[in-house]
């Protein structure tokens, strides 16, 4: 059987790890860490993530604001709570939580933050700098890094030689992902919908990362004997069996089949999922070390 990468207990050494710098940092009379979290509009899972974002960044020790508008707010209006943020010394990382209305065009409102505070990885800057290999100032999407440091916890930091496999394109997950394991000199294939023989281009991966967004779709026969799987997938099926209306997560690879023939493999949930924040963390302190002129701290 594989062996089980524990995110949650990652993700918590991100954090104590993060807590520490906080602590440091303040002993060297720098600013706090500030990490400001912008969200418009009620969707309740957006207003999940954002509580748990902002728990997170006070049990850091950071300055944490949160600036919630209302569903009807102007584009304008956004804008200007951006230029603000912008121009606060004493916020370090901004994050607009997506999706944001229809009225308001998201990808304007994410090039305006300003790339040093971006600690999303979205704008174009640091988009840029991650695909030219300029990780040392770079912020890099958070799911991606999260996924990376478990990468590394199995397989080291340089992973000269392997072979790696990213299902999905989409520009939070799998382009940076991709970026990241041919930094980290992987032979990278990034695979999508239009993908011909899919099962037998996974059967090559080394490191196999399933980024997709459909349940169980990954078999354990496409699975190369000994390879490490990164189930980024988080999928909400019903599960009558739990009861009447309860659900389950499940990611995108089938586990059990899966971890029969991997060498480590992440679960859904506790994998992935708990990096996300954890890295989101990382790289707020990391900009705040940048801001004072610090070396960035590596994680
Ligand atoms: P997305 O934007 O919908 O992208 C999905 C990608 O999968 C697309 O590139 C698509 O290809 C590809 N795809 C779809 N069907 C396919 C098929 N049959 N064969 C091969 N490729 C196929 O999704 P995303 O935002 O990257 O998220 C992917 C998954 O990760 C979702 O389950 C999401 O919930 C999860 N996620 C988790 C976290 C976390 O752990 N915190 C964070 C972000 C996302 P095309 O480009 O050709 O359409």
């Amino acid at each position: 059987m594989a062996e089980v990468i524990d995110g949650k207990s990652v993700a918590a050494d991100v954090v104590s790890k993060v807590k520490a710098l906080t602590a440091e940092l303040s002993a060297k009379g720098a600013t706090r860490p500030g990490l400001a979290v912008v969200i418009v509009g009620e969707d309740p899972a957006s207003q999940v993530y954002v509580a748990s974002k902002s728990r997170t960044a006070k049990e850091c020790g950071f300055h944490s604001l949160q600036h919630t508008l209302p569903a009807e707010t102007t584009e304008e209006q956004l804008l200007k709570t951006i230029g603000d943020l912008n121009a606060d010394p004493s916020i370090h990382g901004i994050l607009v939580q997506l999706p944001l209305p229809g009225h308001i065009d998201a990808g304007k409102v994410i090039q305006t933050i300003a790339p040093e505070k971006d600690v999303d990885g979205f704008h174009f800057i640091n988009v840029g700098k991650l695909g030219t290999g300029e990780l040392e100032t770079a912020f890099v999407p958070c799911t991606p890094a999260g996924s990376m440091l478990l990468i590394q916890r199995v397989r080291g930091k340089d992973l000269s030689g392997l072979n790696a496999v990213v299902v999905g394109r989409s520009n939070i997950v799998g382009k940076p992902m991709a970026n990241l394991l041919l930094a980290a000199n992987c032979t990278v294939t990034i695979a999508h919908s239009r993908t011909k023989d899919l099962p037998a281009l996974a059967r090559t991966a080394d490191i196999l990362v399933a980024a997709v967004g459909r349940p169980e779709m990954i078999k354990g026969d496409w699975v190369k004997p000994g390879a490490t799987v990164i189930d980024v997938g988080i999928n909400r099926m019903p599960a009558p069996e739990k009861g009447e209306g309860k659900s389950r997560l499940v990611g995108d690879v089938v586990y059990a089949e899966a971890a029969a023939v991997a060498g480590a493999i992440t679960p859904v949930p506790g994998g992935v999922g708990p990096m996300t924040i954890a890295m989101l963390m990382a790289n707020t302190v990391a900009s705040a070390y940048l801001a004072a002129g610090l070396k960035r701290p590596s994680f």
